[in-house]
């Protein structure tokens, strides 16, 4: 009897509170938890397996040593942490510049905000002409073995490389691009980068993937494509000299594609032939091929090898 008073009267108590529960500061402090949640998971599994997971862990270990030495009164010790996690937080801008401008352009890129950048049936019909000049191009190069690597820029930002290589600046043109990687001319070594409807430079040096899960049978030629794909929207194509076979790395992802007349679809993205193609980001366009059912081979930046169409979904999930 003693103990269904005492029931009772909790379950009064909490009537009482839930009566004076302020319901909207309560929703909207879920809702923030929630936003802080999907954030940090958002991130978390975009720069899982990078550098950047190295960088934040140690920036986490460095906070949680602060507050160690903080709650034992180490207070010269906590001090000289404080100090340190500023400076953790600004080397952080400064190494991941490049994945935070492409974060934020992805934001100018979202259909809600997107600026109209759609383009003037003459700048159209150029842009298509230089698709076709690339596609016949690595189809040449494909069939021959002869070894290719080119960047196609978007149109949004261009980006230093880590050497400028040599100034071509000619008109695209798959004469043009065969001549330059023909296996004697000076300028076959490294990457071709195009810019619009320009060949701006040959011989180009691009980053490389430091992802040590990657597939040994990759060479430098794909890990230069992969690692530039890592921290730049545009789109690395590599023919293989070795065996033909044609490839292009975006966001990390390397993807096979078993003619060139497949690299159509990401091309018009990045050259925003809107119409033409239905994707509605750069890794959608880049893997439309796998909703055609067309069998591609998928290789993620942890080194996970994938075949398409029946894990679509999976591979975009761990191309981040
Ligand atoms: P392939 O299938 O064509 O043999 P691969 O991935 O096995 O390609 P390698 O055989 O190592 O790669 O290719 C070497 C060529 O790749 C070099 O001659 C050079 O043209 C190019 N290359 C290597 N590293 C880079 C780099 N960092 N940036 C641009 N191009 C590079
Ligand atoms: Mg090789």
């Amino acid at each position: 009897m003693d103990s269904l008073l005492k029931i009772g009267e909790l379950i009064d108590r909490l009537r009482l509170l839930i009566a004076h529960w302020d319901w909207l500061t309560l929703i909207r402090t879920a809702a923030e938890v929630l936003i802080i949640v999907y954030a940090v998971g958002w991130i978390w599994v975009r720069i899982r397996g990078t550098q950047a997971e190295r960088v934040l862990k140690g920036a986490l270990i460095l906070t949680f040593l602060c507050l160690v030495s903080a709650l034992a009164g180490f207070t010269l010790v906590t001090a000289i942490l404080q100090q340190l996690i500023p400076v953790a937080v600004l080397a952080f801008l400064i190494i991941f510049q490049p994945e935070i401008r492409r974060g934020l352009g992805y934001l100018g890129r979202n259909t809600t905000f997107k600026i109209d950048l759609s383009l003037t049936s003459a700048t159209r019909d150029r842009s298509r002409f230089v698709v076709e000049q690339i596609i016949a191009a690595v189809n040449d190069l494909a069939r021959t073995k002869v070894g290719a690597l080119i960047v196609v820029e978007p149109l949004e930002g261009e980006r230093d490389y880590l050497s400028p290589g040599i100034p071509v600046n000619a008109e695209v043109s798959s004469t043009m691009l065969l001549s330059i990687f023909f296996p004697n001319s000076p300028l076959h070594d490294g990457a071709v980068i195009i810019r619009r409807d320009k060949i701006v430079a040959a011989g180009v040096l691009l980053r490389m993937t430091d992802n040590p899960n990657l597939s040994y049978k990759y060479g430098t030629r794909h890990r230069a494509a992969i690692g530039l794909s890592e921290v730049y929207d545009g789109l690395c194509i590599v023919v293989s000299e070795e065996t033909g076979v044609i490839s292009a790395a975006s966001h990390g992802l390397l993807v096979r594609y078993n003619s060139a007349d497949e690299l159509a679809d990401p091309l018009s993205y990045i050259y925003h032939m809107g119409p033409g193609t239905k994707a509605s980001s750069p890794l959608h366009s880049f893997l439309s091929l796998f909703s055609h059912g067309k069998k591609t081979h998928v290789d993620t930046a942890a080194g996970v090898d994938l075949d398409f169409p029946e894990s679509k979904e999976a591979g975009a999930e761990r191309s981040a």
